[in-house]
């Protein structure tokens, strides 16, 4: 099939996939959420922050390196880092103060809904999603704000001893305080001096602050946990992350096993309120190993049916399970990479027991399905190829904001250079006997172990927003495949 062919495929799909999505009766998302504080930084403020820090501190905290930020003057080391090496950088703070060091001194210029499950709440509630239901364990009233003013967006509460679901505005408890993450953009060729030295910043890019205060717990409320089955409107799916929070051991002592413990039994529990709920774990870059493996085995290992991740993501996962030759082969950029793409995705398939592993990169998406999906081979290439229309609108347009926003989409052309990594890995199956020509062709591939899909997307050249696009597609995908499947039910009670 031609990239013309595939560009008419998503056409063909979108509208029907777009109007299937009322059949889904709700979405259940946690964990993970907080305020996205960003600022854009010129000559002017970098060297205000200068004058507000001691410089001989700053230098030595320079050369030690902070891994975390304690104290304007780790901020501001960071801060000369990422700039001097134009380089993108993420470092954790674990306490309030630098965040109200940075709002009296620095300020934002905007803030928006950040957090993976806070990002797919919105989304999801924007496409209009009959009931979204948010879960959110430090949900604050500033946080609150950030939801969309929309009837379908819910959060659980109990009043006098029942579980109703109203907008997080009205679900908040005063006693949270909201998780700011500041985001300190540059651009290239700002310059400035510090301590003798001349510093001309390379390259655009950003540093971020996260904040990790202590009151941050992958967790339910006990009563709203022992409540959950009144949710009576129906919930199809739940959409789960955030897991990277969980700490080895946390300010009270709890271990690990007390918030895996925790979050297993959140799963059985939805599962006890729709035994046919489909759950989709998003996966994302965690940096402590035991974690990521205890992440991934115990928590997403038979107990959830779909993952979802990016091509970094799966090299990290295939490490810490022991395939590190394989994670290194998808990391490495030569003609071998998307082969070893497929083959990991294949091995996490398998390895954690699940339906489906949705991997999204640049240019294509590989979708792994186990042969006991409930949905069948041709309901998931029309989710992944709605996905793909749905993240070239967001991509194209920075948000989405009424369903209609996503057709958008359908004017992005599919990205060539995407096209041709599908046409190697084609290429690569076909010679291995995986699969024919007709069925790649087709985008369609049966094993007796299991079923792949593998398509090359839309992609933006210049795209409005980046941020939370990969969200975007797994969220995408997995809601219109839950759609697939309730038409699937529906069907077969007709018959
Ligand atoms: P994030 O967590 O910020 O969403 P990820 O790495 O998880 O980042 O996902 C990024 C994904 O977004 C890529 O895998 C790619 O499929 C998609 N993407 C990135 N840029 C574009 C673009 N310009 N147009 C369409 N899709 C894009």
């Amino acid at each position: 099939m031609d990239i013309s062919e595939w560009e008419q495929q998503h056409n063909d799909t979108y509208f029907e996939m777009k109007d299937d999505l009322k059949k889904v009766r709700g979405v259940f998302v946690a964990y993970n959420c907080n305020i996205d504080a960003i600022r854009h930084i010129d000559e002017n403020d970098i060297n205000k922050l200068l004058e507000l820090v001691d410089e001989k501190k700053v230098k030595s905290r320079l050369m030690e390196y902070p891994r975390q930020i304690d104290s304007p003057e780790d901020f501001v080391a960071r801060l000369i880092i990422s700039m001097r090496d134009g380089k993108a950088a993420e470092v954790p703070t674990y306490t309030l103060d630098i965040h109200e060091w940075l709002s009296e001194n620095l300020g934002s210029d905007v803030s928006r809904m950040g957090g993976q499950a806070g990002i797919i709440s919105n989304l999801l509630a924007n496409m209009e999603i009959k009931n979204i239901i948010a879960y959110v364990p430090w949900l604050a009233k500033e946080q609150a704000e950030y939801f969309v003013d929309k009837e379908n967006m819910l959060h659980p509460v109990i009043v006098d001893g029942k579980l109703e679901l109203v907008h997080p505005k009205n679900a908040y408890s005063s006693d949270n305080e909201p998780k700011v993450n500041w985001i300190i953009e540059f651009s290239k060729d700002i310059d400035f001096e510090f301590s003798g030295e001349k510093i001309r910043v390379p390259r655009d890019n950003r540093l971020i602050v996260s904040s990790r205060p202590p009151w941050i717990r992958i967790d339910m409320d006990q009563e709203i946990y022992e409540h959950l089955q009144e949710v009576y409107r129906g919930i199809d799916g739940a959409i789960l992350a955030g897991y990277q929070m969980i700490k080895e051991t946390d300010e009270d002592g709890n271990t690990y096993d007390h918030y895996v413990e925790k979050s297993v039994k959140l799963i059985k529990k939805l599962k006890e309120v729709n035994p046919s709920i489909r759950i989709h774990v998003e996966f994302t870059s965690i940096q402590n190993r035991l974690i990521r493996r205890v992440i991934l085995k115990q928590i997403v290992q038979e107990h959830v049916h779909s993952l979802g991740l990016d091509t970094v993501e799966v090299a990290n996962a295939l490490n810490v399970l022991g395939y590190e030759e394989l994670a290194y082969a998808v990391i490495k950029k030569d003609e071998r990479a998307i082969d070893a793409l497929y083959e990991g995705s294949v091995i996490l398939l398998h390895e954690l027991k699940l339906e489906r592993v949705h991997v999204h990169s640049l240019g294509y998406y590989i979708c792994v399905i186990s042969k006991n999906s409930p949905a069948t081979p041709e309901d998931h290439k029309k989710s992944l190829l709605f996905s793909s229309t749905v993240a070239a609108a967001r991509a194209l347009v920075g948000d989405i904001s009424k369903l209609d926003d996503c057709d958008a989409g359908l004017d992005v052309p599919v990205w060539e250079q995407g096209y041709n990594k599908f046409e190697t890995l084609e290429s690569h199956l076909i010679q291995r006997g995986i699969g024919t020509l007709k069925d790649l062709e087709d985008g369609c591939v049966c094993t007796p172990t299991h079923d792949v899909i593998i398509i090359p997307t839309k992609v933006v050249e210049k795209p409005a927003a980046t941020v939370g696009i990969g969200d975007t597609i797994s969220a995408a995908a997995f809601v219109s495949m839950l759609s697939r499947i309730q038409k699937n039910n529906l069907a077969k009670v007709r018959v």
